[in-house]
């Protein structure tokens, strides 16, 4: 029998995807066993919170933490691990968000570590107090203060480091809620910041972990996680209903946490390597272009090539680059850099077997060609 090529149907292109696990790019692919754990349990109905309980204290279990819960991505879990700090179990308080009135209302954070996710937190309601030092902090925290916000990418750039914002927010009896949603691998950092003592870690399924790309981790203490659930769906007059997590879901998630600590993770770095260096060597090649391998401190640590040419040489921008690879058949995604003339990043982990090749040849000829041709003005 062959299968319906949906995608084909719908005038829908597949990509190939040297960016990384963006959104928009729908993140990751999921292993054929988390898909065919999803499609197990499809066609048989099962009562949610029994699925949540159990998944919950597997993922805890494998991941060595006191209590786990599968989120709506690391956005549903910042919501639902925020609603579970301003909360707690009180029924009136869970029907009453966003409106915090009777409960603590502000949420700290390095100024440094603000980022576009944290309208996750937000949403629950509360006011950021943004802060630089430890003596900020000790000047900002009162009996209003909810919670302690660490973006784990942002470590470098605040003043007060993983460690030690866990260990400040102790001192005031403050729980710490770090996101790390990106910064797998290693995989040690599954394990790495609730040993470190934050009392809520937030991972997204559809990175590095390669779950279902809606699905997400809430790694932390028992009584907050337990908060969060009652926070989320099913139940009904909550802030966090429509961060529904499908069963399909909560079982792709689990399946994923189990392949991926499980996997040979130097022998994937080296496969993800050799990819780079298959498309850097045919680029190194070409006059006028330079390429560099490099690895991603936090965040995205894996390897990527920069490719770099001198626009008197080669006089394209980089942004002409990546249109020509998206409008191009098969259709390429690749990041443009946009604070250097004439360089773009590619990605390493998002490649399947045998596109480094098209896209190393696509990017040859289209660096060897230069613009293309235009009719009228440009619109950009
Ligand atoms: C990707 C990302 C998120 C959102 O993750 P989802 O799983 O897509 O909800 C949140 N925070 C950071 C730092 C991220 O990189």
């Amino acid at each position: 029998m062959n299968r319906r090529d949906v995608l084909k149907e719908l005038g829908v292109r597949p990509i190939i995807n040297g960016a990384g696990t963006y959104t928009k790019l729908t993140s990751t692919l999921m292993r054929p066993e988390v898909v065919e754990a999803m499609a197990s349990v499809a066609g048989r109905f099962v009562r949610i919170d029994e699925l949540h309980d159990t998944i919950g204290h597997r993922i805890a279990a494998l991941l060595d933490c006191e209590a786990a819960m599968v989120t709506s991505g690391a956005f549903g879990a910042l919501t639902a691990g925020t609603a579970a700090c301003l909360t707690g179990t009180n029924a009136a308080y869970i029907q009453r968000l966003p409106d915090t009135t009777g409960m603590k209302s502000e949420v700290i954070i390095q100024r440094s570590h603000r980022f576009p996710y944290d309208h996750a937190v937000r949403n629950c309601g509360v006011r950021l107090i943004e802060v630089d030092t430890r003596d900020d902090i000790d000047r900002a925290i009162s009996d209003r203060t909810a919670m302690m916000l660490f973006l784990n990418k942002a470590e470098p750039d605040g003043k007060i480091a993983a460690a030690e914002f866990v260990e400040i927010g102790r001192s005031h009896r403050v729980p710490t809620f770090n996101d790390a949603a990106a910064d797998v691998p290693p995989a040690e950092n599954l394990f790495k910041y609730t040993r470190m003592g934050f009392d809520l870690v937030a991972f997204s399924g559809g990175k590095g972990v390669q779950g279902p790309q809606g699905a997400g981790l809430l790694l932390g203490r028992e009584e907050l996680i337990a908060s969060a659930r009652l926070n989320t769906a099913p139940h009904s007059d909550t802030i966090g209903r429509g961060l529904k997590v499908t069963k399909e879901e909560l079982v792709g998630m689990l399946v994923a946490v189990e392949l991926y600590l499980e996997r040979d993770h130097q022998a994937e770095f080296r496969a993800w390597d050799t990819r780079i260096e298959a498309i850097g060597s045919r680029l190194r090649a070409l006059q006028g272009v330079m390429v560099e391998r490099f690895v991603p401190r936090i965040a995205n640590a894996v390897p990527h090539l920069r490719v770099r040419w001198d626009e008197r040489i080669i006089s394209i921008s980089p942004s002409d680059v990546v249109e020509q690879l998206r409008e191009g058949d098969p259709s390429v995604e690749l990041v443009p850099v946009p604070s250097q003339i004439g360089s773009l990043e590619i990605a390493s982990w998002t490649l399947e077997p045998g596109d480094a090749d098209i896209v190393a040849e696509r990017l040859c000829d289209i660096l060897k060609r230069g613009p293309a041709p235009r009719g009228g003005g440009r619109d950009d």
